[in-house]
C-alpha cells in the first residue's frame, strides 16, 4: 500500500537502518543521505520516511511531506555552503528520465558548475 514500507525497496531499507547510509540530515518525516555515487562534490538525496513510488505521487498524497523535502534541500544547501554559487533540485521521474529507485526522492547537487538543458 502507498505510505507502508516496502520490503524490496532499498530506501525504505535506508530509512530502517537495514542499509546503511551517510545521513547527513532527519527529520520527522524526512532522511537525507550521500548518494553512493555523486554527480557532483555535493551530491544528496533527500528522501520521505513513507513509501511513494515517485514525486508527484508522493505531492499528491501527502503535500506537506513534498514540501518539507523541499525545505530540507535549502537546509542541505546551506549547510553545504553551495546556496551562493547555486545548485540543482532534481526530482528524476520514470525510468525515461533515469529514475532507477522507486521510492521518492531529490538529488541535491551542487558544488560545481552546470550546464542546461540537462542531458
Ligand atoms: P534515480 O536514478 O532513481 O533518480 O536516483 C537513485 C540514486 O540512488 C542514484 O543517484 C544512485 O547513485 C543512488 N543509490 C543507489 N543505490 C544506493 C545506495 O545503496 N546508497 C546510496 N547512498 N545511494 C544509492
Ligand atoms: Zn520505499
Amino acid at each position: 500500500m502507498a505510505g507502508e514500507p516496502q520490503p524490496d525497496c532499498l530506501f525504505c531499507k535506508i530509512v530502517s537502518g537495514d542499509v546503511p547510509a551517510t545521513i547527513v540530515r532527519e527529520t520527522e518525516t524526512t532522511v537525507a543521505f550521500r548518494d553512493i555515487n555523486p554527480q557532483a562534490p555535493t551530491h544528496i538525496l533527500v528522501i520521505p520516511r513513507v513509501h511513494h513510488r515517485d514525486a508527484a505521487t508522493l505531492a499528491a498524497a501527502e503535500p506537506q511531506i513534498a514540501a518539507d523535502i523541499l525545505r530540507e534541500a535549502g537546509h542541505i544547501a546551506a549547510d553545504e555552503k553551495i546556496t551562493d554559487t547555486g545548485y540543482r533540485v532534481v526530482f528524476n521521474t520514470g525510468a525515461g528520465a533515469g529514475q532507477t529507485v522507486f521510492h521518492a526522492h531529490a538529488h541535491v547537487l551542487g558544488g560545481r558548475g552546470m550546464q542546461w538543458p540537462p542531458g
